[in-house]
């Protein structure tokens, strides 16, 4: 394995990675420092977990003239946690040479305290923010987008699916030709159009279709009649993890899950959208402090948030999509480490829960029996081998009808292909439909 010291990276940088534990890149880094250091575009389908935030931060700390007091590089991150989080990984770079400037502009509702210190000639080194807040920034002249040469777009996916792609957008016009860094957890074909007219990409980088580690084992639990939180609390108690987290649909539910897991002996704590952004930062401390074994929370810790010891995810209700349910599970196995990701549902859910099933999540069927996880042969009503149906009526008949267009009696070259392009289009329609619902419903949640 390629060590760093083969990266061609700037000494002062080599020891913090070292300092910090970091002996050899991961291979997203592997493939994308050669190329950032070089000044090219990268665009990078590399998951959370993936070391995807070093392997942009490592070039741009290596490219920034330091002697220079302009603004050189702009990372733009979808939410104030992630902001934050990519802050934190770059604090140990700024301690180490006290000539780098680095700050964060994720506007904790303060836009006095971001706007300070702020002038023609005191301009950070490196600005990391939400889309936002940067754009408010450079629209009143405070931050200068003159001498910026690298911009990131952290999460891409996200940033598209929040719908705060025109902001990222109008932030990467401000500059004259950056280098272009883009990491997304999925490069699905409509981010990569929206893209496609900022970013001119020297490298692509496909970490690989699963959106979650292999390490992770997908596990369904049928909870028969038991309500979902007590459901919740004995898994727990036969899982005994090191830190779990649990997630629920709606927010209102944490604080009854947790209260029944409280009361079966574990440290517990909620994290929710209702949290005032004092009490989130407050808590995500004491999380990553180790204070707790196991955290309640809605979605927004679903996507993104680096919590590396995470060993047991449960979902107390089916995700209203394989996306979310992917983000989910992806807070555990990360690294390399095993990790288990159960999802409790009841007959209400079957419909939901096939249709997870059946969009490829290789679930076992489980339910709890005796106070013991036993497996489930009447699970979900699938018995291996049996073919998987398709559960929407309109993309059946859809696929149906793409399928006709382009069979038919007279074979031409290519029907095959073009047959197959046409049914995944129709799938696409219905997933970004889904997605699109799913996080209006959510948004408006959290509204
Ligand atoms: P990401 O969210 O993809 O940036 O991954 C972040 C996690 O990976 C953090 O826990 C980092 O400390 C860890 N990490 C990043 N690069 C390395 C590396 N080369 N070796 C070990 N851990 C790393």
């Amino acid at each position: 394995m390629q060590s760093f010291k083969g990266l061609n990276i700037k000494e002062s940088v080599l020891s913090v990675l070292s300092e910090n534990g970091y002996s050899n890149p991961s291979p997203v880094q592997q493939s994308v420092i050669p190329s950032a250091l070089r000044g090219e575009s990268v665009l990078a389908q590399s998951p959370t977990g993936s070391g995807k935030t070093h392997a942009y931060l490592i070039p741009i700390l290596c490219r920034i003239d330091t002697k220079l007091p302009r603004l050189q590089a702009v990372i733009v991150a979808p939410t104030r946690e992630l902001a934050r989080q990519v802050y934190d990984f770059a604090m140990p770079f700024a301690k180490a040479d006290s000539s780098l400037r680095v700050r964060l502009f994720s506007g904790n509702n303060n836009r006095e305290a971001d706007e300070e210190g702020l002038g023609p000639n005191s301009q950070p080194h490196i600005a990391i923010g939400t889309p936002g807040r940067l754009l408010d920034l450079f629209s009143s002249g405070l931050l200068n987008p003159k001498e910026v040469k690298t911009a990131v777009l952290d999460e891409a996916d996200m940033l598209l699916d929040m719908g705060f792609f025109e902001e990222a957008s109008a932030i990467l016009a401000l500059f004259s030709n950056p280098q272009v860094l883009v990491f997304s957890a999925t490069l699905k074909e409509h981010l990569k159009s929206a893209l496609a007219k900022y970013v001119k990409a020297d490298l692509r980088y496909e970490g690989g279709e699963i959106k979650t580690a292999s390490e992770v084992s997908h596990h369904l639990v049928d909870v028969r009649h038991r309500e979902r939180a007590a459901a919740a609390a004995e898994l727990l108690r036969i899982k005994r993890p090191y830190f779990a987290i649990v997630f629920v649909n709606k927010k209102e539910e944490a604080a009854q899950v947790a209260l029944r897991i409280r009361e079966s002996g574990f440290g517990v704590v909620s994290y929710t959208g209702d949290l005032s952004e004092r009490e989130r930062r407050k808590t995500m401390r004491m999380i990553r402090e180790n204070r707790y074994q196991v955290v309640v929370a809605s979605d927004l810790l679903s996507r993104g948030i680096d919590l590396p010891d995470v060993d047991l995810v449960v979902s107390t209700d089916v995700p209203s999509d394989l996306d979310f349910y992917y983000h989910r599970a992806g807070r555990t196995g990360r690294f390399g480490k095993n990790g288990d990701s159960y999802v409790l549902y009841d007959m209400g859910e079957e419909q939901r829960a096939k249709a997870l099933y059946e969009a490829g999540v290789p679930f076992d069927m489980l339910t709890i029996k005796g106070g013991q996880l036993v497996h489930d042969p009447k699970g979900l009503g699938i018995h291996k081998g049996q073919k998987r149906q398709a559960y929407e009526d309109d993309e059946k008949r859809e696929i149906a009808i793409a399928k006709a267009r382009h069979s038919g009696k007279s074979v031409k070259p290519g029907y095959r292909k073009k047959a197959k392009l046409a049914v995944e289009k129709v799938k696409r329609k219905y997933r970004r439909k889904a997605i699109s619902k799913a996080i209006r419903k959510n948004l408006s949640r959290k509204k």
